[in-house]
């Protein structure tokens, strides 16, 4: 194969580079991979929210590849590393995942998890206004985690005793958390402060960790808030509520390669003679409108039960909460829904 071009020679021809600067898709280590695997086929990956990039990224990736590679983008819908595109992923030589950090050892895929640019300290010295000097927990998502060791000494610089754990292998990094797993703030502190954008993470940390307060710096929002739990849980208290008249059950195991909880959803089948096990990809208000259940039970990803129940017509629930509908727990148990491991 010729000899490799990075990016930065590209610039100096003086030709354009189409994808945006924001983030970081680190094409050069794409193209090294590539010329290494001797790769004639290259799969691209991109989660919701950047896909109208995709034809930018793959324009740069040919004029930097070989002649004669082929690039292929992956039209599926995709929320996290648990989604992966396996019909592409058998079918190219390298395929690339954007936008999440690796959930699962293999030499076949390459993460690139499109750190965020945006600045921290300001909005940490923001929030101090509602930490109390001491112990505290230290989180972020993956697309903060480039500035965690910053995060870590500001506050140690602040006279902070920073608390910090891997949770368990569904994470790569220390004090990583995502909306199914917050094993990362199971720290010996009563206040978590959580670095990162959105309120759905802290929010399950919360729910996850009601002995402690969770303090949100959001860098991308420029806001800083406490998490409050009390209007989620209202929300869930009454899809629970509404799915307790329920007769008919349909029980939705999701067959993305990373949200496959089969023990779960057929335990429920084989003890429920009016629950039916529906395999799904994706998992959405009008798939399963379709059906016509009284209620439902979402094994797959917990964002789509908590963050989209309200747009199902029939309630949606998560497992935990089934147990609590038809009267296998009390109702004061009710707690958020998480995964752990891989696959
Ligand atoms: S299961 Fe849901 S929350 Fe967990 S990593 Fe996958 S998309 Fe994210």
């Amino acid at each position: 194969m010729s000899e490799q071009r990075t990016e930065g020679d590209l610039r100096n021809t003086g030709m354009a580079l189409k994808h945006d600067r924001t983030w970081d898709y680190e094409l050069d280590r794409i193209v090294e991979a590539v010329e290494e695997r001797n790769a004639e086929k290259v799969g691209l990956q991109f989660p919701e929210g950047l896909k109208r990039r995709a034809p930018h990224v793959a324009d740069d990736l040919r004029d930097l590849l070989p002649e004669g590679v082929r690039v292929l983008i992956s039209g599926q819908p995709c929320y996290g590393a648990c989604d992966l595109d396996t019909y592409m992923m058998r079918r190219t030589d390298v395929f690339v995942h954007f936008g999440h950090s690796p959930m699962k050892d293999s030499e076949k895929i390459i993460y690139v998890p499109l750190f965020s640019n945006v600045e921290v300290e300001p909005i940490m010295e923001e929030a101090l206004d509602e930490l109390e000097v001491g112990d505290v927990g230290l989180v972020t998502t993956a697309q903060h985690m480039n500035k965690f060791d910053e995060m870590r000494e500001w506050l140690e610089e602040r006279e902070f005793t920073v608390h910090t754990r891997r949770g368990d292998d569904r994470l790569t990094h220390e004090g990583q958390v995502l909306g199914c797993n917050y094993a990362s703030a199971d720290i010996d502190a009563d206040q978590v402060l959580y670095v990162g954008g959105g309120k759905f993470h802290p929010l399950g940390l919360a729910m996850e960790h009601p002995d402690k307060t969770v303090v949100i710096a959001d860098p991308v929002n420029n806001v800083v808030t406490v998490a409050d739990t009390e209007k989620f849980l209202k929300q869930r208290y009454g899809a629970v509520h509404r799915a307790m008249d329920a007769e008919t059950w349909g029980v939705v195991f999701c067959t993305k390669i990373g949200q496959g909880r089969w023990d779960v959803a057929n335990d429920i089948v084989e003890n429920n003679e009016n629950a039916y096990l529906l395999t799904m990809d994706e998992v959405t208000p009008d798939r399963l409108t379709q059906f016509g259940f009284d209620a439902y039970v979402n094994t797959g990803c917990p964002r789509i039960t908590t963050d989209d129940g309200p747009q199902f017509k029939q309630p949606m629930l998560t497992p935990g909460e089934y147990e609590i509908a038809i009267g296998e727990k009390p109702l004061d148990e009710l707690s958020f829904d998480t995964f752990h491991g891989t696959w």
